[in-house]
């Protein structure tokens, strides 16, 4: 499955998998929910401030810290963010951003 969110067209909100059944319905109004990828979202490709919400955890995003450096690293919840072998607290980092799906390349295509 490719990442993305779950989204029910009824209710017009996107889900958390908590609130979508085994067999893919709403668990508010019960109709079948549907996987949006990840460019539908629309907080894609924008920056998201850290006071405003926080990536799940040990996933990877774009980070741009408050001394205006760019990396690439992992949110990893209470011990902060972790990108190379550097750890860093929510105070320094300023926004952040997910991360595009790969493409549809295989290695040998190259
Ligand atoms: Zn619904």
């Amino acid at each position: 499955m490719t990442r993305g969110y779950w989204y029910c067209l009824y209710c017009e909100i996107e889900l958390m998998p908590q609130h979508v059944t085994n067999d893919e319905c709403c668990v508010e109004c019960g109709h079948p929910v549907q996987w949006n990828s990840l460019e539908q979202h629309p907080k894609y490709g924008k920056w998201i401030k850290v006071n405003d919400e926080l990536p799940i955890r040990d996933e990877y995003v774009l980070i741009l810290m408050k001394t205006k450096e760019y990396f690439i690293g992992e949110y990893k919840g209470a011990y902060g963010w972790r990108f190379d072998d550097f750890t860093c607290n929510d105070r320094e980092v300023l926004c952040w951003m997910p991360l595009p799906e790969p493409p549809e390349v295989e290695p040998d295509d190259v």
